[in-house]
């Protein structure tokens, strides 16, 4: 039996984690889990990652992790938990799908399917940042032709895989002529060995705007991590809700999957957040590890809860929805629905 390193967080971390695992558990999927405790406890512990060595093997030994959002400490000395796990697994490609819910959630963007890969070790994430002088802080941007080559790969191949029609490029090479430059001119060549993909770029600001604007143009987006980061929390939003998206986070021996947002710490502990999205992440767990009959019958689930509009409040709309269920309300309506 496959056993899973699952991290329950922080905020709404826990709660959305004991919704998805009763999900999971109640869909009769034969899985293990092992609990990792990472961030608070481990930052007081005074592990500056938030990550204990005890936690690092457990993560190693089972090569999946399903990760709740974590709150990153405010100031000097913390690193970012997430970016660090991500740099030290190798996690360099992360899939976020975005797709709107039409007619059952509200949204602008009815037709709306896009999935944006976004690079995950590089870029302004790399950690390279340090005080200069007194009144100067520096951060480094670094793009390498082995990680833009790893990633534009995945994109094209991902597209092609999953039946997509078009993969599109988005950077800022106008202005970083060097980094992104790169980005895009190897984006060029790589797209050469896909004819039957279309390929195209936009420079990011207003490649931004128009995924606001008409998102049903666009079908696989790659970009460099910053831009993804940033993008794929608008393009998840406007599907709905930011509580909607999961994401995988792919490396060459390890995999991590979680949730697009953060531990939402407005809403923490009231029952209010929305489970979609470390449930979308736990989806697509089951997929990289070959339980995908578990996964449509999960997806079917929730999908059939979301049409009877049952609905957390993020994306409760009077008209629209039919209940406005709390974060437990709404797991126990799809297993009342596996
Ligand atoms: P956030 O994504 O936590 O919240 C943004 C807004 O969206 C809030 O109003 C929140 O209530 C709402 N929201 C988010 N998820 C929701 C859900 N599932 N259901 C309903 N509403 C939801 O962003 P933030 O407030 O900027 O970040 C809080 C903390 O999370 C920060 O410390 C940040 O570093 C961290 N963070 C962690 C991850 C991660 O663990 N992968 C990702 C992003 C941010």
């Amino acid at each position: 039996m496959k056993t899973i390193t699952i991290a329950k967080g922080d905020g709404i971390g826990p709660e959305i984690m004991e919704a998805t695992l009763q999900i999971l558990k109640a869909s009769g999927v034969q899985l293990k889990f092992e609990e990792i405790e990472v961030g608070k406890e481990a930052y007081l512990a005074g592990f500056t990652s938030g990550i204990s060595p005890a936690a690092w093997k457990c993560i190693r030994k089972n090569k999946v992790l399903l990760k709740a959002p974590i709150t990153t400490p405010q100031g000097k000395g913390y690193k970012s938990l997430n970016v660090t796990l991500r740099k030290t697994l190798g996690l360099y490609a992360n899939i976020r799908p975005c797709k709107s819910l039409h007619p059952y959630v509200e949204t602008k963007h009815p037709i709306m399917d896009l999935v944006i890969v976004r690079e995950n070790e590089e870029d302004l994430y790399a950690g390279i940042e340090h005080q200069q002088t007194n009144d100067v802080v520096q951060c480094l941007k670094l793009i390498s032709v082995p990680g833009c080559e790893k990633i534009i790969r995945y994109a094209f191949e991902y597209a092609k895989a999953n039946n997509r029609k078009k993969v599109t490029c988005f950077t800022k090479d106008n202005i970083m002529k060097q980094t992104d430059g790169l980005f895009h001119q190897m984006f060029t060549e790589i797209a050469k060995e896909y004819p039957s993909l279309k390929s195209e770029h936009w420079i990011v600001d207003i490649g931004a705007a128009k995924v606001a604007e008409t998102p049903e143009d666009f079908d696989v987006i790659v970009m460099p991590n910053l831009y993804g980061d940033i993008i794929s929390d608008i393009a998840a939003q406007i599907t709905g809700s930011v509580g909607l998206a999961g994401s995988s986070n792919i490396g060459e021996n390890c995999a991590m999957f979680e949730a697009i947002h953060g531990s939402a710490p407005d809403i923490a502990g009231q029952n209010m957040a929305n489970p979609t999205g470390l449930l979308q992440g736990a989806i697509l767990m089951l997929k990289h590890i070959g339980e995908g009959k578990a996964a449509e019958q999960i997806h079917n689930a929730w999908s059939k809860t979301i049409e009877e509009g049952k609905h957390t409040a993020d994306i409760y709309k009077a008209g629209t929805s039919k209940e406005k269920l709390g974060t437990k309300e709404f797991a126990e309506a799809i297993i009342e629905n596996l």
